[in-house]
């Protein structure tokens, strides 16, 4: 891998699942979840993912995590194309990939104590890792994250939903991992808190030089953290560039309405708020042409017939809409 080589660069990836029924259990529809979506992750970078729920984001999660596999495309982790692996030659890969869910009640197991939990990662490679260096790698780990060591012997219950949080980190962290798949973090937790966790996140990146995919429904949440954001919109990404970009000089009027909506102090900076009427089409019978047309108020005739690409309308700023 090169020093130019992105740690993660997607291709072209499509998800669809096939709807069965009657008695044949025959295909009868496709949910286009994910739909053509392209980008990539440099080292020690956060690309954000937003759009509303059902929008694809989570499922692109999945897919690149292996969790489920793409209809079509690629998926390259530090410049080898991983699209195809099957569960055991991802195993070796595994461990540069890790995942933060969204909600650390379920995604911790309630019947383990903490420090096993944590541990766990460890244990699926066999790097000759002794019993004691094992120990005090889950110590460093719970230092890292912000945890007191006397707590290493409790259970998830124990802890608040912040603090379980901070656990889900740690765990992610075990195997030194250099790209973080973070699907909807900080989503269950109260704002005071969400500000803590995703200061931690960033710390954590600072001192490893972590890459992370960063999911979220708000714009709000990813603003802080990210350094280029991706918006999605019905399986399709439809705006992608810098941060300061998207705020300042938001291209695509999807991004335009979800900015209006992103609380700012200072009132003389507030956006005219452009509110969306119409509703989400759903994935499984997208709209003809623009996928946005049913909603977007500058819409006219070649939005209805025709699909607008997302290609580069400035520097470094793709956008996917035939009025830019
Ligand atoms: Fe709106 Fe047309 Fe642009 Fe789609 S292509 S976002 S419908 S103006």
């Amino acid at each position: 891998m090169s020093a130019a080589t992105p740690i993660l660069e997607v291709s072209d990836l499509a998800k669809h699942f096939p709807v069965t029924g009657g008695i044949l259990g025959r295909e009868q529809a496709r949910v286009y979840a994910v739909d053509g979506v392209s980008f990539s992750v440099g080292a020690g970078e956060t690309l954000g993912i937003v759009g509303e729920s059902g929008c694809g984001k989570s499922t692109v999660g999945k897919v690149i995590l292996k969790l489920i596999e793409p209809t079509s495309g690629s998926i390259r982790l530090k410049g080898k194309d991983i699209t195809k692996l099957s569960r055991r030659q991802m195993h070796p890969h595994r461990r540069e990939m890790q995942v933060i869910f969204q909600d650390p009640y379920a995604s911790l197991n309630q019947r383990m104590r903490v420090r096993d939990i944590v541990a766990e990662p460890l244990g699926n490679y066999d790097d000759g890792m002794s019993r004691s260096a094992r120990e005090e790698r889950v110590v460093e780990l719970f230092n890292k994250v912000g945890l007191r060591r006397e707590a290493l012997h409790r259970y998830p219950y124990e802890f608040s939903g912040g603090q379980r949080q901070r656990l889900g980190i740690a765990r992610a962290l075990a195997l030194n991992p250099e790209l973080i798949i973070a699907d909807e973090p900080v989503s269950a937790l109260d704002v005071s808190v969400q500000a803590q966790v995703i200061n931690l996140m960033m710390d954590l990146q600072a001192e490893y030089h972590l890459s992370y995919v960063f999911i979220a429904h708000d714009l709000a949440v990813v603003q802080h953290i990210s350094h280029r954001i991706g918006v999605m919109y019905l399986g399709k990404m439809v705006e992608l560039t810098d941060k300061d970009s998207l705020f300042r000089n938001p291209q695509h009027p999807y991004t335009e309405a979800l900015l209006a909506s992103v609380p700012v102090p200072d009132p003389r900076k507030r956006r005219k708020r452009k509110v969306l009427t119409g509703d989400v089409p759903s994935p499984m019978n997208p709209p003809r042409g623009c996928y946005f047309n049913t909603r977007c108020p500058y819409a006219e005739k070649r939005c209805f017939e025709e699909t607008p690409a997302l290609r580069e309308v400035a520097p470094g700023h793709m956008a996917a809409c035939h009025l830019r």
